[in-house]
């Protein structure tokens, strides 16, 4: 919108116009936005080493996991980062392959998994489900599906460490049916595992992969054969052969190629096997990932109907708590519900992370932003739908394999980090041409509470503090509902969030906390508020609480406890979430 000088014609800016539509519906196709969700220890680190590899993203596998050391070396988020040796900071990756332009959000887990974790999966528009041969389906992957399953994410799954003794891979499938409903497509399935590993069969091509263990960070220049090769025979051992053409037969009649909506829609998931470590199977993964996933979706919003497409009348929702209030002042007459187009040429984005102290030498806190829609220009002026405040963009980062580089553009699926101090709470929406705001990002059901307490003479800093955190999403607090007990209660997702609380209280506070575990792990809200807590009376094995908002949650120890107060007063309390609803 720079405003041409002098003679410019109505031609001249059309064509612009037109230029940049084109550049962005460009970048947007080749875009491929993705999550890895796994258990500790399943090989995500290997895999993501592997993947930036075939981009030229990094030289010499290792880097990911030293540069991981190194900033642990050198940043001060935290202390409690160096004590542990884990990352607490890393976002998201990019690079290019074959013409495709691939954003790797992470997720982070280990003993740093937060909220964090799950808001970088809730900007994700494609999940890989990365399993470990031998152990299957583990408890964090569980957690991550249902989130992926929540958004309607088309999902990935990658079968990993073949070469080590495995389950065999119908073993996984029923899993996956069984625990998900999600049915799977293997694109390559194993010959053995273990010390008999030979290698995967490739469906698309019909061909046999011969597993060969790769050198550093190269990969194995492995032969291929047709399936029905004689030479194979001198290869694989005739029990092994015997068993995949048995296997190879009943993969055929468990079904056919699905079709691009039902991989789209999550209901199938494209299957392959290999060995990260080795770098095997890691190429026919990604190659058949980026043909396959899908790229940035238009997305839910609310705003002026000049960028939406107004939404069928029976997915209107009726929520209107978030932003709408602030800088709308034609609100009610041209507001309507919608989808903003990745390709509209108005930008737009979605905070999903903050960070603090990421950097030591500037001790700053990034927002980092998902753009949902047109194109990002570094230095560009951007209203922030809450507070209706304008900022400039000027500082732009994104984290291109391990350092942190400026960008200058960005389109829908990138992540961009922004260093605005106090501009930026989670969930906002920026954005650039007519008002709109996305819904809010929901919270996550937590698992683990704990009173926060402070000497007396410091509940005023105390009280500031909690609520900086709170309004960072750092953690959520709920509160006793004895008026006599007003210590918050920290509930969270994963204890670093507790950590980094009482790090964070001191360090930018000035304030010293102790923490009193409570052994509850389950909570619910309820969803019929306080009437509903009174018909169902007194409820055994529960703590009622209540959160930020005054609204009631309940408390239980473990599953046990809640099914039981379910069974028997489930009717009177009515609906419960696992989710603070905005
Ligand atoms: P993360 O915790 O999911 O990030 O897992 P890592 O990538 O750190 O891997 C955990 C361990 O499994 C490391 O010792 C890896 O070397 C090992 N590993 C990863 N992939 C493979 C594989 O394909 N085969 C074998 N044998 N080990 C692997």
């Amino acid at each position: 919108t720079a405003a041409a000088a002098g003679s410019s014609s109505d031609g001249e800016n059309a064509r612009a116009a037109a230029e940049l539509a084109r550049r962005i519906a460009a970048e947007v196709a080749r875009r491929r936005n993705f999550a890895i969700i796994s258990h500790p220890d399943a090989g995500k680190t290997t895999m993501t080493e592997k993947l930036l590899l075939y981009g030229g993203a990094i030289h010499e596998a290792g880097e990911v996991k030293a540069r991981a050391n190194a900033r642990s070396a050198t940043s001060d988020f935290m202390a409690l980062e160096k004590q542990r040796g884990i990352s607490i900071s890393s976002t998201a990756m990019t690079w290019q392959y074959q013409g495709s332009c691939l954003n790797l959000l992470d997720t982070p887990g280990h003993q740093d998994f937060s909220e964090d974790t799950y808001r970088t999966l809730a900007a994700a528009d494609n999940a890989v489900l990365l399993v470990d041969g031998a152990k299957g389906i583990e408890p964090q992957t569980r957690k991550l599906f249902a989130v992926a399953r929540l958004r309607g994410l088309p999902v990935f799954t990658f079968v990993n460490k073949m070469d080590r003794p495995a389950l065999n891979g119908f073993e996984i499938i029923e899993q996956l049916e069984k625990e998900f409903g999600l049915q799977s497509y293997p694109v390559t399935w194993p010959i053995g595992s273990g010390d008999r590993f030979c290698g995967v069969y490739h469906r698309p091509s019909n061909k046999v992969l011969l597993y060969a263990k790769a050198g550093r960070g190269k990969a194995a220049a492995s032969a291929q054969y047709e399936l029905g090769d004689p030479a194979l025979a001198g290869i694989i051992e005739a029990d092994l052969r015997e068993q995949l053409m048995e296997e190879v037969e009943l993969l055929q009649i468990l079904g056919d190629e699905p079709s691009a909506e039902e991989i789209a829609s999550g209901a199938v998931t494209p299957m392959y096997f290999g060995s990260a470590f080795n770098n095997f199977g890691v190429d026919l993964f990604l190659q058949s990932f980026i043909s396959l996933a899908v790229p940035p979706r238009p997305a839910k919003a609310k705003g002026n109907p000049a960028v939406l497409a107004a939404l069928e009348p029976s997915e209107e929702s009726s929520s209107s708590s978030n932003g709408s209030s602030s800088g709308s002042k034609a609100a009610g007459s041209t507001s309507i519900e919608g989808t903003v187009s990745p390709e509209s040429t108005h930008f737009s984005g979605l905070v999903f992370k903050l960070q603090a102290n990421m950097d030591p030498k500037h001790r700053d806190k990034v927002a980092f932003v998902r753009v949902v829609s047109g194109k990002f220009d570094k230095g560009m002026k951007v209203k922030v739908a809450r507070t209706g405040r304008v900022v400039s963009l000027s500082r732009p980062q994104q984290m291109f394999a391990q350092s942190r580089a400026t960008v200058q553009e960005g389109f829908a699926g990138d992540v961009i980090g922004l260093t605005n101090p106090g501009a930026f709470a989670i969930g906002d929406t920026i954005y650039a041409g007519p008002e709109l705001s996305f819904p809010p990002i929901p919270s996550f059901s937590p698992e683990l509470f704990a009173y926060l307490r402070c000497a007396p003479n410091q509940k005023k800093a105390f009280a500031k503090g909690v609520e900086g955190l709170l309004g960072e999403g750092a953690v959520q607090v709920l509160y006793s509902t004895d008026e006599y007990i007003t210590d918050p209660i920290l509930a969270a997702v994963g204890q670093l969030q507790f950590e980094v609380v009482q790090y964070r209280m001191k360090d930018e506070y000035g304030v010293d906390t102790t923490l009193e575990p409570l052994s509850f792990c389950v909570a619910r809200w309820v969803l019929g508020g306080w009437p509903a807590v009174e018909r169902a009376g007194r409820m055994f094995n529960t703590t009622v609480v209540k959160d930020a908002y005054g609204r009631p949650v309940l408390l239980f120890r473990n599953e046990f406890a809640f099914n039981q107060v379910i069974a028997e007063q489930g009717e009177k309390l009515g609906e419960l979430s696992a989710f603070a609803l905005p």
